[in-house]
């Protein structure tokens, strides 16, 4: 390729390696123009409480409707956005809509929002969900944020302080991923997390695979000792779900009991459907 360059143009990167920064860069560039252009759009997936049978909370998730490339999932984008530094102004708008959201079509339930280490770094963050809330004029009990061992790696003092900080407003916190990563134990007591969501590799294995079980049935014990919530995400099928609520999980979030949706999608058809699945998993068994 140097060569249709030229004869005096050297290519001094691999190939390979230099149509990798290229893609990101221009990522960078297209997602620059995506904060302006608003073309993100969130999707909600609802999380179920096992005992209550009701929805505890609906999730945001962030999608990315590319004006050529179609839909991004953030799996693609996210670590683009934070390598630029473009997911603090990302992290800001999907707060708002989130709650905009929140105030209005599903103003029942809790929204929660992931937020990234990067996002949770900069020094607005605190101030930033402060005036969303007050903007939004709903309850801080509404929100909920959820974070990954990550951020708290980086600098724990610091992250336990803005912790508390949200605590006391009463903004409900989430530990994301739980299992995957770093997972010190030492984190579930310094930190102040309303619930626990195990990581969707354990879940899924869970209704075949002794060890992941056990692993879920651990961390369920922890819970009820730490008094924080046990959420499962990634439950697939009925299975796993009857495991779950054997093992005494509090909460469970999976494409069988919803997947992400369009707020619109939501206000109709998912409660229903929900109760179905909660009322005969496998066509005989009650849940809860
Ligand atoms: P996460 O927070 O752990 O979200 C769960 C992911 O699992 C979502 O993927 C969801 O669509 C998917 N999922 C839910 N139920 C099932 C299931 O039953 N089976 C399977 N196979 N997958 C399921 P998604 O939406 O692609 O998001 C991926 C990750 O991107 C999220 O993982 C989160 O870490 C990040 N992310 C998403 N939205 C945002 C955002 O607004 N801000 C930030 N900072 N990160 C976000
Ligand atoms: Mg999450
Ligand atoms: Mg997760
Ligand atoms: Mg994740």
């Amino acid at each position: 390729r140097a060569k249709s360059m030229g004869r005096h143009t050297y290519c001094i990167f691999q190939p390979g390696m230099g149509d990798e920064v290229r893609q990101r860069r221009s990522l960078e560039k297209d997602l620059s123009d995506a904060i302006y252009e608003e073309q993100f759009e969130l999707h909600f997936q609802p999380r179920v409480d096992l005992k209550t049978r009701k929805i505890n909370s609906y999730e945001a998730l962030i999608r990315w409707n590319h004006p050529e490339k179609g839909l991004i999932s953030p799996g693609d984008f996210i670590p683009v956005a934070e390598g630029s530094g473009q997911i603090v102004q990302i992290g800001k708008w999907v707060l708002e809509a989130a709650l905009r959201a929140s105030a209005s079509a599903i103003s029942r339930h809790r929204i929660s929002i992931n937020v990234s280490p990067v996002q949770f770094r900069d020094k607005d963050f605190v101030d930033d969900i402060r005036q969303a809330i007050a903007g939004a004029g709903i309850p801080p009990e509404r929100l909920e944020i959820e974070i990954t061992e990550t951020t708290l790696i980086e600098d724990d003092s610091r992250a336990l302080s803005i912790l508390t900080v949200l605590k006391e407003i009463g903004v409900k916190i989430a530990l994301d991923d739980f299992g995957v990563g770093y997972s010190s134990l030492g984190y579930l007591s310094r930190f102040p997390f309303d619930s626990i969501k195990i990581d969707r590799s354990f879940v899924h294995e869970a209704g075949r695979n002794a060890s992941s079980r056990a692993i879920v049935e651990t961390v369920v014990r922890l819970g009820r000792a730490l008094n924080m919530r046990i959420v499962a995400e990634g439950v697939e099928d009925t299975d796993t779900l009857l495991m779950l609520r054997e093992c005494g999980c509090d909460e469970v979030q999976g494409y069988l009991l919803g997947r992400p949706q369009p707020v619109a999608h939501l206000v109709r058809a998912v409660e229903p459907e929900i109760m179905k699945v909660l009322e005969s998993p496998d066509g005989r068994t009650r849940i809860g």
